[in-house]
């Protein structure tokens, strides 16, 4: 490949842009006219308007998207995450016009897009399950009984979610009902798919996910596990990796069973594979696999000294992965994803950014897209950036990381920074005392 067209925005069109540079490679980019100012079009081969600001019409317009790939004569697409890079019809448009979709293949994606099928081929494939509906519910009646045999607290999920959409935890028999339609308006309007599942409601869970890389051989290699438990409305605000919660058996458990399903599917490119895991019984559910790279790759990047997108390019172009054995995983990071939004409200707040300094210094990664006078769009996501730090233990990257967010400047817009700052020096966050509904309960 000699071409790449990053079809994304922001950081991650920032991030990936560097590795297809760093590779001897050209990369091109997309974008709305909302982002002409963007770092990432200033410092693209050749960059390409597709459309105006909202999404639909730019960074989610294929025919916009294909075209600017022909024009440029890119040999592939970098997908990114969110956007195209778990839509089917994007891909299967990609491999016809002949140009390689730097991910996993159809017919992977699409077993793993459907999270109640994707958890049914998991449970043949031998891997451990949140106890729940084989496949999809037929109706709200459906919903009852089985919430009735399995026992309340329940959670109705959308088979086509993301984002923590399209998901209610229901606590009695009542309130099934109203929580089934509104789950399944919301799952309609934000994924076009209502078709809805359950599971049991597993109580004060940790969210862990094993980061994976699948090559064309069949060969698969893991770069360890994320904690990702810190969220809020079950969306992710920290990650760390290692997960220092997890005895070395668990861990090794976990890396096998993530290992052996990545197989299983004939997988290729990275993935994630998504864990509830019970601290009392010390068990581990599978939850979900997403088939694009994650917001939060760069912790088990920090832990492993592999540049992932890089893997993925490799991959991509045929080559074979390194061994296990030459994956050594070692030391801690941690990431805090700083938004344009009120750290106690979390409301957005685009807008522009009057002053601007990034924090620097060993082992301090800042990978984002904004600048002193750059303007925050108001229609797109609004994480402008992830802080992440690496030091030999858990402690000493907490420590870092409180250096690393008070120099970190960012003025004329709020932004998460201080709740971020306030986790630092939480006793809970620091002394690893948490599940995935702590904010929930304490904020
Ligand atoms: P999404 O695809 O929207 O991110 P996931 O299935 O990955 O949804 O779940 C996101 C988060 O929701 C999890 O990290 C966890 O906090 C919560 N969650 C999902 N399923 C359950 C469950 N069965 N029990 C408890 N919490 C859950």
């Amino acid at each position: 490949m000699k071409r790449i067209l990053i079809a994304n925005r922001g950081e991650i069109a920032l991030r990936a842009l560097r590795t297809i540079q760093e590779m001897g490679k050209e990369a091109v980019v997309i974008y709305s006219t909302a982002d002409k100012d963007a770092l990432y079009v200033k410092y693209a081969d050749a960059s390409i308007c597709v459309g105006p600001p909202r999404s639909s019409d730019s960074y989610l317009n294929i025919p916009a998207i294909i075209s600017a790939a022909q024009i440029s004569e890119s040999d592939a697409i970098f997908p990114g995450y969110g956007f195209l890079s778990e839509n089917q019809t994007f891909v299967e448009i990609c491999e016809k016009e002949g140009i390689k979709f730097i991910g996993p293949s159809v017919d992977a994606m699409s077993l793993m897009s459907d999270k109640s099928k994707a958890k049914s081929f998991m449970k043949r494939a031998g891997v451990p399950v949140v106890p729940g509906s084989d496949g999809v519910l037929k109706d709200v009646e459906m919903a009852k009984n089985l919430a009735n045999e399995m026992g309340y607290p329940v959670i109705l999920k959308a088979a086509a979610g993301g984002g923590g959409r399209g998901m209610r935890v229901v606590w009695k028999e009542e309130d099934i009902e109203k929580n089934f339609w509104s789950a399944e308006s919301e799952a309609l309007s934000a994924f076009g798919n209502g078709a809805m599942y359950i599971e049991k409601y597993i109580q004060n869970p940790r969210h862990i996910e094993v980061q994976v890389i699948g090559d064309e051989h069949g060969n698969v290699i893991h770069v360890g596990e994320r904690d990702c438990s810190m969220q809020r409305r079950h969306q992710k605000l920290i990650e760390e990796s290692p997960a220092v919660i997890l005895d070395e058996d668990t861990r090794k458990k976990l890396h096998k069973t993530a290992v052996d399903a990545t197989k299983a599917i004939g997988y290729s490119g990275a993935g994630t594979f998504e864990f509830l895991y019970d601290q009392a019984s010390k068990e581990f559910y599978f939850i979900e696999m997403n088939t694009r790279l994650q917001v939060e790759h760069c912790v088990s990047e920090m832990v492993s000294g592999l540049d992932i997108v890089e893997w993925m390019i490799r991959v991509a172009e045929g080559e074979k992965l390194p061994s296990q054995d030459e994956i050594s995983l070692k030391g801690h990071s941690i990431e805090c994803r700083i938004s344009a939004e009120d750290p106690k409200s979390f409301a957005p707040c685009p807008g522009k950014i009057s002053k601007f300094v990034a924090p620097n210094g060993r082992n301090v990664r800042w990978d984002s897209h904004i600048y002193e006078g750059y303007v925050v769009p108001p229609f797109y996501d609004s994480m402008i950036g992830k802080l992440v730090v690496y030091a030999s233990s858990r402690e000493k990257a907490i420590a870092k990381m409180k250096v690393a967010l008070d120099q970190l400047i960012i003025q004329g817009i709020k932004c998460t920074k201080n709740f971020h700052i306030s986790m630092m020096d939480n006793e809970d966050f620091v002394t690893n005392n948490y599940d995935t509904n702590y904010l929930t309960k304490h904020y």
